[in-house]
């Protein structure tokens, strides 16, 4: 039974709906709809001009129609006027096959199509910052090593403690809450769901992070590496596979090694053979290969993988899979889309399950210190051109997450990187001035 927003607006006492949508480069786009006009937005969805935002249109194209879907409704726990509602983008009765949300709905299906459904977690870490974003926001906190700083998280509980208390409040399970590994770098956590839930959940915290640090006179960024030689915003994913009815876990195997079933073992190798062209998604700004192939931070790590390789519970590596029944990728970074996020995890685990595909062996050791040792492993891509060329030869991923995505994800990001490249820069000047 679909919800009726209108009613719900009656109940609630909302006055707006915020029909939201996300752009292939993670940007939420909005209408704010009075209650009184949300009846027909509803059925029809909320008009927008496509080529305004971060899709392959032309102005010439017709409306792009933002249908809400109603189970998605997040009353705004900071502003009860509002409430928030995830849509899926629709032009002349069509889904639009390039809008993210629409990407993961049908590899959700082709998942399920195999009797498989996939569970995550996501740990999208941020920073409080100023609000012009030039330095992080609490001048005390300097610490060489400040991850899980008790002063310096308490020095921010009024943010923190506001944004926990609205997932307590919106049933999300919050768990945990703690400084990170970067000065003025934060973490929350919150239980795993269904990929559809966690994306619309991840974006919802972002938008809810962003919003009550501007309340309080500050910014929050998830830019993957806002300062240098501080480690960076990762947004690792927790993935586990279930039977259709979500009781039994086709991950767990107690009798395998760390608890990963021989399925859980294809899946994983889909994502290993998949990684490099993976990160064209997972690590899509130019700024995100800052954080993945970055030398040793202040605090002694950086945290993030900079090659394709997977072991137990130890945080050096690609992969790591910390208990029985699921694995961590560590690879996505901050700025990852939360909805294509999802998707090329199941369209590489899907291809990985469908060929049976193996991880390859798993390396046991502090990759940080010992890297050089493993010589048959690829590297991540060292930039985003390279990645984007990786998704560009891998055609099974393209085909997996649809032609018309993948040649509009990638005729845009081009575009980015050749905006990049038109930059002149300090450090080129320097450098290049005497030759
Ligand atoms: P860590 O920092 O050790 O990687 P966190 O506790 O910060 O771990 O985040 C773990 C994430 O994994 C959470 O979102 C949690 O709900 C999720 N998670 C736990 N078990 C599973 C599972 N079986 N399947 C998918 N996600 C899971
Ligand atoms: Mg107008
Ligand atoms: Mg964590
Ligand atoms: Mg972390
Ligand atoms: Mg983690």
């Amino acid at each position: 039974m679909t919800l009726d927003l209108s009613k719900f607006a009656a109940e609630k006492g909302v006055k707006y709906f915020m029909i939201s949508y996300t752009d292939l480069f993670g940007g939420q786009r909005a209408k704010l709809v009075p209650a009184e006009a949300i009846a027909d937005m509803q059925k029809d969805g909320a008009g927008f001009a496509g080529f305004a935002t971060w899709f392959d249109l032309t102005p010439a194209h017709p409306d792009l129609f933002a249908v809400p879907d109603a189970s998605s409704v997040i009353q705004l726990p900071w502003k009860k006027d509002v409430a928030w509602v995830a849509a899926d983008c629709m032009m002349e009765d069509q889904p639009v096959e390039q809008a993210p949300r629409v990407v993961l709905k049908k590899l959700i299906a082709e998942a399920a199509s195999e009797g498989l459904r996939v569970k995550t977690g996501v740990e999208p870490e941020f920073f409080l910052i100023s609000p012009d974003g030039a330095k992080i926001s609490d001048e005390y906190d300097t610490a060489e090593k400040p991850c899980y700083d008790q002063q310096a998280v308490m020095r921010r509980y009024d943010v923190i403690a506001e944004i926990c208390d609205y997932m307590l409040e919106l049933g999300w399970k919050p768990y945990q809450n703690d400084h990170e590994d970067a000065n003025g770098q934060f973490e929350m956590n919150w239980e795993y769901d269904d990929a559809l839930q966690t994306a619309d959940k991840h974006s919802f915290f972002k938008f809810m992070v962003k919003s009550v640090a501007e309340k309080h006179g500050l910014r929050a960024t998830f830019m993957p590496k806002p300062f240098k030689g501080l480690t960076g915003n990762g947004c690792h994913a927790h993935i586990s596979v279930w039977d259709l009815d979500g009781k039994v876990n086709a991950f767990a195997d107690r009798e395998m090694p760390f608890g990963l079933s021989a399925k859980g073992k294809t899946f994983l190798g889909g994502i290993m053979k998949h990684a490099s062209a993976l990160a064209a998604v997972t690590n899509p700004t130019v700024n995100s290969y800052k954080r993945i192939n970055a030398p040793r931070t202040v605090s002694g790590a950086t945290w993030a993988p900079n090659t394709v390789t997977w072991t137990g519970n130890n945080r050096t590596h690609m992969v790591r899979v910390p208990g029985p029944g699921r694995f961590e990728l560590r690879l996505p970074d901050g700025a990852v889309n939360p909805y294509l996020l999802q998707a090329i995890i199941i369209a590489a685990g899907l291809s990985g399950v469908r060929s049976k595909a193996d991880p390859g062996p798993h390396y046991d050791i502090d990759m940080y210190r010992e890297g050089h040792t493993v010589t048959d492993a690829p590297k991540l891509p060292l930039n985003l051109l390279d990645a984007l060329r990786e998704y560009e030869k891998d055609a099974e991923l393209q085909q997996a997450l649809g032609m018309e995505f993948s040649n509009a994800y990638l005729k845009l990001k081009q575009g980015e990187w050749n905006s990049y490249c038109a930059q002149f820069t300090a450090w080129e000047h320097q450098t290049t001035l005497d030759v």
